[in-house]
């Protein structure tokens, strides 16, 4: 049994990453390749199984194979069913890896994933109920109740960066609806935002750090710089971040609530404003139970949880 090694692929847009962990979590080998999402489904997951039995003959202990991808996906019957990054809408992901590969495979969405990673040997070990949100391009979570996963009706169950915040009006969100959690907290608003401060200040002839092409560590190296329009840029997604954090401390009552994910990397410049929001706004006995930690195991928590999808495949 302590043995027993299971292997992991988190796709992503631009990279496919594969790692190898024991039972215990220990990631024992890692490689990556470029998506190229261009090249179709097919081609990619030809590519995948290939590079699959090709670990699985180096290693004759991998008794499983999970893998994640950015996307709603179907975990029961194996489909993708809309992965934009991809390009890939209801595809049969698992059918060629269930009739090529002799071990079982899993399929669950990246941010589950990481967030599985993290409730097992991370942030949220040892806990009942706990949200592990990935603050990233988007928003994503996954929500553990009484110890599972929530699932949902068909494994959807977690979008909380699609919860509407400002209603009929607000940005244009990749879910088609407007509004959004995502588009007012995320990369994507900061990023969207510095811009328009950038191009404000330009036309005011006000001095600032900023300058394109931005990206989320920019924004985040000028306001810690002291740059005003970055920091305002903070400070608004900021307090959006906390009136999500407070909607879903009073739905859920969770005892942590675990940020991770690129733009959780900018700590206290959005969790300040964050943590203020959410006290404001959240209820009284909810907010006293529950704690705002930062993630623990980084990038690798995709391709950690990605492979635990077959360990939790064999204890249920
Ligand atoms: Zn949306």
């Amino acid at each position: 049994m302590g043995k027993e090694h299971y292997l992991g692929i988190d796709v992503g847009g631009s990279t496919i990453v594969y790692g190898v962990i024991t039972a215990e979590g220990l990631l024992i080998k890692e490689k990556s390749s470029s998506t190229n999402p261009e090249r179709g489904a097919s081609v990619i997951l030809n590519e995948i199984l290939r590079t699959c039995e090709a670990l699985i003959e180096e290693d004759s202990s991998i008794v499983g194979v999970g893998m994640g991808l950015p996307g709603t996906v179907d975990p029961q019957r194996g489909i993708a069913r809309d992965c934009p990054n991809l390009h890939w809408l209801n595809i049969d992901v698992l059918a060629p890896f269930r009739t090529g590969l002799r071990v079982p495979v899993y399929l669950e969405n990246d941010v589950r994933c990481m967030a599985l990673a993290e409730h097992t040997f991370g942030a949220a070990r040892g806990t009942e109920n706990a949200i592990c949100i990935a603050l990233g391009t988007g928003i994503g979570s996954g929500i553990f109740v009484r110890g599972d996963l929530l699932r949902g009706t068909s494994g959807a169950a977690g979008e909380v960066g699609h919860m509407t915040l400002i209603p009929g009006g607000g940005e244009q969100c990749s879910c088609r609806n407007s509004g959004c959690w995502e588009t007012l907290a995320s990369a994507s608003a900061i990023i969207r935002n510095a811009r328009l401060g950038m191009e404000r200040a330009g036309r005011m002839g006000i001095p600032t750090l900023l300058k394109d092409p931005l990206d989320g560590k920019k924004v985040t190296h000028a306001a810690l710089k002291g740059d005003s329009i970055a920091l305002a840029v903070f400070e608004e997604a900021g307090k959006y971040l906390g009136i999500g954090l407070a909607n879903l401390v009073n739905l859920f009552n969770p005892e942590c609530i675990v940020i991770g994910g690129g733009m959780s990397l900018a700590g206290d410049l959005l969790f300040s404003p964050a943590k203020n929001e959410m006290l404001k706004r959240g209820m009284p006995n909810p907010l006293q139970d529950v704690r705002i930690v930062s993630a623990e195991l980084g990038c690798s928590a995709g391709v950690i949880g990605a492979a635990l999808l077959c360990l939790l495949g064999t204890i249920k």
